[in-house]
């Protein structure tokens, strides 16, 4: 079907100012599939993003994935730009990930007692972090985080925590909350079975404001345990942040005693082998990891110094387990990972490849005169229907502009073209997309931005 559209709709050097709205693509098999799917799981997924609830048509129904390319249950091709949400950095079925889970599966899928694999992992990670000495597995970026903030909890011995606007840390009970009207807040629930009591130990101010958060922590003297954030927040468009606000951040959490967590699970091996963390050369007290980690199979961690760490049971007080903690055949996809991205110039040419590709578009969209911005960091990149050229905090979000990135998404699927089905989702570029990949989308890209700008 794609490579029917594809002999109609030549793409060429010199597009039009006006194109024409391509045909949908055919998502019989997927909507087929779509439509048991809801027999078996609420709104047929089993994550709520994957249902396509902000764009049009139904959920992809995903067959395959090599490299950069994507294909689909109606045999539609893609380029993909989502990436698994973050974690395939090396792209899709990279081999040596492949190749170390296949020999380590032939051993056996997990023992519920330790490997040497998890020290292998391990050592890949302290021994190329200068943030970490001592470190926990778990399976989730959800869990790493949970964990980490009862570490929090146990070695300050506070109860409050302090989170930001615009930032995803999973789905703990204690973090599914949005702020309230007014500068400091608590938090209210955004999810129904939230126990009000939780929400009240939350405390939820805007990124970005440093006087909200001076005025928390007067308002809070003492009581706030730790503060939590995505340095690079990544899961509500890109809202990157000033590093003099990261560094108040950490002087103000030292000042008074809070421990600073830098939910890294999006951002960790991603910005660099450090992340966020080595990106601003800021040392938070507690890190966690997720995504990248593991290869693409389910591993999170959170990390921190061998102090901290040592009230982690069973050395110490603080409760945490796992039976897949661990897991060999995820320990051998992050082992096999990892390794790739320590080679040298990994990160540097993944960075210029990303900045041509952003810096492009932009071009060609200022040309044009289009309201549309292209945020990026390392290989994280953002498309923002905005005039503004730089968004920190949630509210300069506009939601109204979500109209557009749902028109955007159609027209770059039907021309092949994979994204995040939300506009508040970044992209990702990993290394297995190719100069040639990358141009073949931006010319994609170019056609779709042309019908979004020229609609009447
Ligand atoms: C994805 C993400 C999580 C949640 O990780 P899961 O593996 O989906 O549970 C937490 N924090 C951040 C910053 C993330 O990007």
């Amino acid at each position: 079907m794609f490579e029917t559209l594809k002999k109609i709709f030549k793409p060429s050097a010199e597009t039009p100012a006006v194109q024409t709205v391509k045909p949908d693509i055919s998502r019989e098999k997927s909507a087929a599939l779509y439509s048991k799917a809801k027999t078996y799981f609420p709104g047929g997924v089993n994550s709520p993003v994957r249902a396509f609830k902000s764009v049009y048509g139904t959920p992809l129904f995903i067959e395959k994935g090599d490299g950069c390319h994507l294909w689909d249950a109606d045999g539609n091709h893609f380029i993909d730009f989502c990436c698994s949400w973050g974690p395939l950095i090396l792209g899709h079925n990279h081999p040596e990930v492949r190749e170390k889970v296949i020999a380590t599966m032939h051993n056996g899928m997990s023992f519920g007692a330790p490997t040497a694999l998890e020290n292998e992992l391990a050592e890949l990670i302290i021994s190329n972090n200068r943030f970490v000495e001592k470190i926990r597995f778990v399976s989730s970026g959800t869990e790493a985080v949970m964990s980490a903030i009862r570490l929090a909890r146990g070695y300050t011995k506070r109860n409050k925590i302090l989170k930001f606007e615009g930032c995803y840390h999973g789905h703990t009970d204690a973090l599914l909350v949005k702020a309230g009207s007014g500068l400091v807040t608590f938090g209210e629930t955004s999810s129904a079975g939230v126990p009000q009591a939780f929400v009240n130990e939350t405390i939820v101010i805007a990124l970005n404001d440093r006087e909200a958060l001076t005025k928390a922590f007067e308002e809070f003297k003492d009581q706030i345990a730790v503060v939590i954030i995505e340095p690079i927040p990544a899961n509500n468009g890109l809202l990157l942040q000033d590093k003099a606000y990261l560094q108040f951040l950490r002087e103000i959490c030292t000042a008074n005693g809070t421990l600073l967590l830098f939910d890294e699970v999006i951002s960790g091996f991603r910005v660099g082998f450090e992340g966020a963390a080595g990106y601003y050369d800021i040392k938070p007290d507690i890190l966690t990891y997720g995504k990248i980690i593991g290869g693409g199979l389910p591993v999170g961690c959170y990390g921190s110094s061998n102090e901290i760490m040592s009230i982690v049971s069973p050395d110490g007080g603080v409760y945490q387990g796992g039976t897949l903690s661990g897991n060999p055949v995820a320990m051998a996809a992050g082992i096999a990972q990892l390794s790739v991205l320590l080679q040298p110039g990994f990160y540097e040419e993944l960075e210029t490849v990303t900045n041509d590709f952003v810096e492009c578009i932009q071009a060609y969209t200022q040309k044009k005169g289009y309201q549309f911005g292209v945020f990026k960091i390392g290989s994280i990149f953002w498309f923002a229907f905005t005039e503004k050229d730089k968004i920190s905090r949630a509210d300069e979000i506009d939601p109204a502009s979500m109209e557009k990135f749902k028109k955007i998404h159609r027209e770059m699927l039907n021309r092949g073209i994979y994204f995040g089905p939300s506009g508040y989702e970044v992209g990702f570029i990993s290394s297995a997309h190719t100069p040639a990949d990358l141009d073949k989308a931006k010319q994609a890209i170019f056609e779709s931005l042309d019908i979004v700008f020229n609609e009447a």
